[in-house]
């Protein structure tokens, strides 16, 4: 089996997401007391969300990027980022290493493309959703159409993933206001949303809503699986 490295702590509520669905992958593929070998390096959230609303893009690609060198240092084979909007700086951490990065929008693209889906809603932080890093990798590289919120509700969108769900902090009205925003995104022509953002599916779940969800987080951690148990 290899080992999975992950850049986590942005934020731990995420991560630990994370690690809970890759070790329930290989337990489910391999069976008994098998687990994932993982390592992990986590950050200072605090620091990298300063940086972020600062538009410092390049000191966390730094902070990032000796994150990494110490992850594959530990033995990493090949390197999640477990957050989408950090994927903003992917090709400065990738090129800090020389194991593989393993692109969350990548894994998220192959899924829809293998269910058929052409036509997306995107949740997840204003980064996210306006920048290209995630979105335009989806419509250049796999002609994937991307609808994103307006920006009320994107702003709606990005303040909950701050200052509540990076927080641990799970609130009705607030899930009730994403399943209105996916209905939104759904009549103007969203087949199905991706959660964009780590911690989404904290919040919002299958079970709240008809529309079909994909849960980067979760697409992710199946993608760590099937690397290393292959
Ligand atoms: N985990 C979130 C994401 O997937 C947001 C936190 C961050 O800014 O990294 O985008």
């Amino acid at each position: 089996m290899k080992t999975i490295g992950l850049l986590g702590g942005m934020s731990w509520e995420s991560t630990l997401s994370y690690y809970k669905a890759i070790n329930e992958g290989v337990k489910q593929a391999l069976g008994g007391l098998h687990s994932a070998k993982i390592c992990l390096y986590s950050v200072d959230f605090h620091e990298i969300e300063k940086l972020q609303h600062k538009g410092c893009w390049k000191e966390t690609a730094y902070i990032l990027s000796r994150a990494a060198q110490s992850v594959q240092a530990g033995g990493a084979d090949f390197l999640l980022i477990c957050t989408n909007t950090m994927h903003k700086v992917a090709e400065e951490v990738q090129s800090a290493i020389s194991i593989p990065l393993i692109h969350i929008a990548d894994a998220t693209a192959e899924k829809l493309i293998s269910e058929g889906i052409r036509q997306v809603g995107l949740l997840g932080t204003k980064f996210t959703m306006t920048q290209d890093f995630f979105k335009t990798r989806l419509s250049k590289k796999y002609g994937i159409n991307v609808v994103i919120p307006d920006n009320h509700e994107q702003e709606i969108i990005h303040q909950v993933i701050y200052k509540e769900l990076c927080l641990g902090k799970i609130s009705d009205s607030s899930r009730q206001a994403y399943l209105q925003i996916i209905d939104n995104l759904h009549l103007k022509g969203a087949e199905s949303a991706i959660l964009g953002c780590t911690e989404i599916a904290l919040l919002v779940k299958q079970q709240h809503t008809r529309i079909p969800l994909y849960d980067t987080m979760k697409i992710h951690a199946d993608k760590a699986v099937e690397l290393a148990i292959k």
